[in-house]
C-alpha cells in the first residue's frame, strides 16, 4: 500500500510546497543544521536562527573551529543545548576523519554525535539522494493513519516496523523529495491533534483511517509521566550597571550555561533579605519581581524572582554589563522574563 502513495504523494509535493531556506539547497551541512533546528521548535522561528547560524559558521570547518560562547549564543532561545554541543563535536569529527566534507553514506552519518536514524535519512536523501527514509513525528503520524495502525507511536518496535516498511517502498530515483513531501504533508495537511484536513489531501483515496473514520484516534500515544515541578528563588544581582551571573555544572540540565544565581526552593519576601546577609552578601534594596514558570522535557521550573542591590560587587559572581549579558552570554530562555527588568540599562 506504501508504494501506492509515491506517485499522488510527489505530484502533491511538486505543484508546490512551502518556500523554505533549506529547501533550496543540497549543501549536507546546511540540511543537517536545518533538521538539529527544526527538532527543537516550527519552521517560522527556525529560519532567522538558521540564518545567523551560517552567517557565522558558513561551513564545517568554520563551526569545528568556533568557540563554545560563540556558537551556544547562536543557539541562545532554541533551547537543548546539548544538540548545538554534539553540532560542534561532530564538525570537528568530519574535519579529523573525513577531510571536513560530511560523509555521503548513511552509516558513517549514524556514528557522528547527535546524528540518530531520523537526522541520518534526512541528510542521506536530501543531500546525496541515498535511499534511506527519515521517519520523524509528522512521518509517523501520516503513516500510521494511512495504515489504520492504531499501535502507540511511542513504541520504539512500533517506529523500527514503520522505518522498515518506508524503506523497503522508498523511490531509490527521489528519496530526498519522498522524505520531504512525507513531512511536507505531515506540517501542512496531515495534521496533528485529530484535525487533518483529508478534504484537500493528495492521498485521501487510500488511507485507510480516513476510511475507517479513525483519523480521530491515530496516532496512537503513550501517555507521558508527570514533569517532575521544581521550585526555584532567581536573583537579578545588580551593582551599579553590573549584573551578577553565573555558570551552570558542566553535566545535567542546561549544562555550563550562563544563569542568573538562584535557590531551588522558594524563600518568601520576608526571609530573602536575611539568607543573603547570613551569606555575607552586602545588600542595599531587594524588589519582588514577577513569577515565571518554564517547561523543559521532563521538568518544571516555577520561579520567583527578586531583583537585589549590592553595595559592592562579591567574588562569587560573574560580573558583565547588560549589553554583555545581551550580545556575549549565552542565557537560557528560562530566564528571559525576568530579563525585562533590564531593559532600561
Ligand atoms: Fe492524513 Fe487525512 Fe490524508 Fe489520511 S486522508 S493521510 S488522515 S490528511
Amino acid at each position: 500500500m506504501i508504494g501506492a502513495i509515491i506517485s499522488p504523494l510527489l505530484t502533491w509535493y511538486d505543484a508546490g510546497h512551502r518556500d523554505l531556506p533549506w529547501r533550496k539547497t543540497k549543501n549536507p551541512y546546511h540540511i543537517w543544521l536545518s533538521e538539529i533546528m527544526l527538532q527543537q521548535t516550527r519552521v517560522e522561528a527556525v529560519i532567522p536562527y538558521y540564518e545567523r547560524f551560517l552567517q557565522v559558521c558558513p561551513d564545517i570547518q568554520t563551526l569545528a573551529a568556533t568557540p563554545e560562547n560563540v556558537y551556544l549564543k547562536l543557539w541562545e532561545g532554541l533551547g537543548y543545548y546539548s544538540r548545538v554541543r554534539n553540532l560542534h563535536r561532530a564538525a570537528q569529527v568530519i574535519c579529523q576523519t573525513y577531510g571536513g566534507q560530511m560523509p555521503a553514506d548513511y552509516d558513517a552519518l549514524r556514528t557522528l554525535p547527535g546524528i540518530g536514524d531520523y537526522t541520518a535519512g534526512a541528510i542521506a536523501s536530501i543531500a546525496f539522494g541515498i535511499a534511506q527514509p527519515a521517519v520523524d513525528g509528522n512521518v509517523l503520524r501520516v503513516t500510521t493513519r494511512l495504515l489504520n495502525d492504531t499501535r502507540s507511536i511511542d513504541d520504539t518496535k512500533v517506529k523500527k516496523d514503520l522505518r522498515a516498511l518506508l524503506a523497503a517502498n522508498i523511490p531509490t530515483d527521489r528519496p530526498g523529495a519522498f522524505n520531504q513531501a512525507m513531512m511536507e504533508l505531515g506540517a501542512t495537511v496531515c495534521i496533528p491533534n485529530g484535525a487533518p484536513r483529508c478534504d484537500i489531501c493528495p492521498l485521501m483515496h487510500l488511507c485507510q483511517a480516513f476510511q475507517q473514520k479513525n483519523t480521530d484516534s491515530i496516532p496512537v500515544r503513550t501517555p507521558k509521566k508527570a514533569r517532575r515541578i521544581q521550585p526555584r528563588t532567581v536573583l537579578l544581582v545588580r551593582c551599579g550597571q553590573q549584573i551578577g551571573i553565573c555558570q551552570r555544572p558542566a553535566h545535567g540540565l542546561l549544562a555550563r550555561m550562563w544563569e542568573f544565581p538562584a535557590f531551588e526552593e522558594h524563600i518568601a519576601p520576608q526571609d530573602i533579605g536575611q539568607t543573603l546577609t547570613k551569606r555575607g552578601w552586602p545588600v542595599t534594596n531587594i524588589l519582588a519581581l514577577q513569577p515565571a514558570k518554564h517547561i523543559f522535557t521532563h521538568i518544571e521550573w516555577h520561579m520567583i524572582g527578586y531583583e537585589i542591590q549590592l553595595k559592592q560587587p562579591i567574588d562569587q559572581l560573574t560580573w558583565v554589563s547588560a549589553h554583555e549579558l545581551r550580545h556575549t552570554y549565552a542565557l537560557p530562555s528560562a530566564f528571559r522574563s525576568f530579563l525585562s527588568v533590564l531593559e532600561e540599562m
